[in-house]
C-alpha cells in the first residue's frame, strides 16, 4: 500500500473548508492507503496562541477529526509536538531551504501581512517543518486543499535537492488535492478563503457550529444582485455556495443549475444550509461523546505518538548519517 499523509494545525476550530478539503479525503483514504494524519500544534506557534486556549483548541482539534471518520484502528493519528523527530528534521531542512524560495511563498506574504507586529522567523521557515512532516514518512500522498499546493511543491524541491546531494533518502510526495472543495471560500468575503483564524466568525462554517448558527451564517452568506444561481464570472459568492452544494450533494454544477431555476437566492441559500447541516450533524454528535472521554483521547494519540517516532526516526537516522553525522 501507498503512504498517504497529511496535517492539520489547531490553530481554532475545525472549518468546513478543512474538512471538504482535506479530511474527508483523510477519511476515505484509509480503505486504500496507510495514512499516517498528524494535528500540527507545533505549526500553530508561527502566530501567538494563549497557553489555556491552545491546550483547548488541540483536544478539540483531536475530537473533532476522530468523530469525522479517522479510524484509529487502520490510521496513525498523533500530536506533531510528541514526535521530537519532527522539530529535528526540520532544523536540517531549513539547512537545505533557500531564502529566496521561502521568501516566494504566498502564505508567508499573506501571513505576514495579517500578523504584522509578529512576523517572526518561524513563519518564515514554516515550508521546511511541513516539508519535514511529509518527509519523515516517505509518504506517497498528500491530502490537503488547494492553498497548500505551493508547500507540496517546495516540498519536493528539498527533497530533490537533498537526494541529489546524497542519494535516495526521501520519496518524492505527490500532493492530493480534489477537484471539488478544494477551495471553500468565505462566506462574508468569497475572495478570500475560508480560515480557521479568521476573525470574522460570520464568514466561517465551523464543524461544531450549532444547526441554527449554520443557517444564519448562510442566510447572511454574501452573494451578487442578479438572483439568478448559476455558475460565473463575477459571482464569486454563488460559485461558492455551488461548490460547497455539489461537493456535499454530489451534483453537478448543471445539475444545480436546473434544479434552482426560477429560484431565488433565499431557496438556493437555504438548500445549501441544510445539506451542511445535516452532514455535519453526526460529526458533532460523534465529537460531544469523544471530547468528554479525555483518558481515551490520550490512549488514542500516546499509541500513535510511539509508532510515529519509531517510523520516523529511521528517516531521520539516515538523514543524519548521511549527512556525516555521528551516531
Ligand atoms: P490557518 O488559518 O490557521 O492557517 P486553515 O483553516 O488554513 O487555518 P490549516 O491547518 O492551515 O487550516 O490547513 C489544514 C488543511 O485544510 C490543509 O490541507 C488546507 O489545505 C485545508 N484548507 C484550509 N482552508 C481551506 C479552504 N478554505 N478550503 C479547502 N481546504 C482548506
Ligand atoms: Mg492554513
Amino acid at each position: 500500500k501507498q503512504i498517504a499523509f497529511s496535517a492539520i494545525q489547531p490553530s481554532g476550530t475545525i472549518t468546513l473548508g478543512n474538512y471538504l478539503g482535506a479530511i474527508r479525503n483523510w477519511v476515505t483514504m484509509q480503505n486504500e492507503y496507510n495514512c499516517i494524519y498528524a494535528l500540527a500544534d507545533l505549526h500553530t506557534i508561527t502566530v501567538r496562541q494563549e497557553p489555556a486556549q491552545m491546550r483547548k483548541n488541540i483536544l478539540d482539534a483531536y475530537a473533532s477529526i476522530l468523530a469525522c471518520g479517522i479510524d484509529t484502528e487502520k490510521s496513525l493519528f498523533f500530536i506533531q509536538s510528541h514526535v521530537h523527530t519532527h522539530a529535528e528534521m526540520a532544523w536540517v531542512l531549513d539547512c537545505y531551504t533557500q531564502f529566496g524560495e521561502l521568501s516566494r511563498m504566498t502564505q508567508f506574504k499573506d501571513k505576514s501581512a495579517k500578523h504584522a507586529d509578529n512576523i517572526n522567523a518561524g513563519l518564515f521557515t514554516y515550508p521546511s517543518l511541513m516539508a519535514g512532516d511529509i518527509l519523515l514518512y516517505q509518504a506517497d500522498k498528500v491530502p490537503v486543499g488547494a492553498d497548500q499546493q505551493q508547500h507540496i511543491e517546495i516540498t519536493r524541491d528539498i527533497a530533490t535537492r537533498f537526494n541529489g546531494l546524497y542519494g535516495n533518502v526521501f520519496k518524492i510526495p505527490e500532493g492530493f488535492i480534489p477537484k471539488n472543495g478544494a477551495r471553500v471560500m468565505s462566506l462574508q468575503d468569497p475572495t478570500k478563503k475560508m480560515s480557521k483564524s479568521d476573525e470574522n466568525v460570520n464568514g466561517c462554517v465551523h464543524l461544531l457550529d450549532s444547526p441554527e448558527a449554520i443557517m444564519r451564517k448562510f442566510k447572511r452568506a454574501i452573494t451578487d444582485s442578479e438572483a439568478h444561481v448559476h455558475y460565473g464570472e463575477g459571482k464569486d459568492g454563488i460559485n461558492n455556495l455551488m461548490g460547497i452544494y455539489s461537493t456535499i450533494t454530489g451534483l453537478s454544477f448543471e445539475q444545480i443549475e436546473h434544479d434552482f431555476e426560477g429560484k431565488g437566492y433565499g431557496d438556493f441559500k437555504t438548500a445549501v444550509g441544510e445539506a451542511v447541516v445535516e452532514e455535519l450533524r453526526p460529526i458533532r454528535e460523534r465529537y460531544e461523546s469523544y471530547i468528554k472521554d479525555k483518558a481515551y483521547l490520550e490512549e488514542c494519540y500516546r499509541k500513535a505518538d510511539e509508532i510515529a517516532l519509531k517510523i520516523s526516526s529511521r528517516t531521520m537516522n539516515k538523514v543524519m548519517k548521511k549527512i556525516g553525522f555521528i551516531l
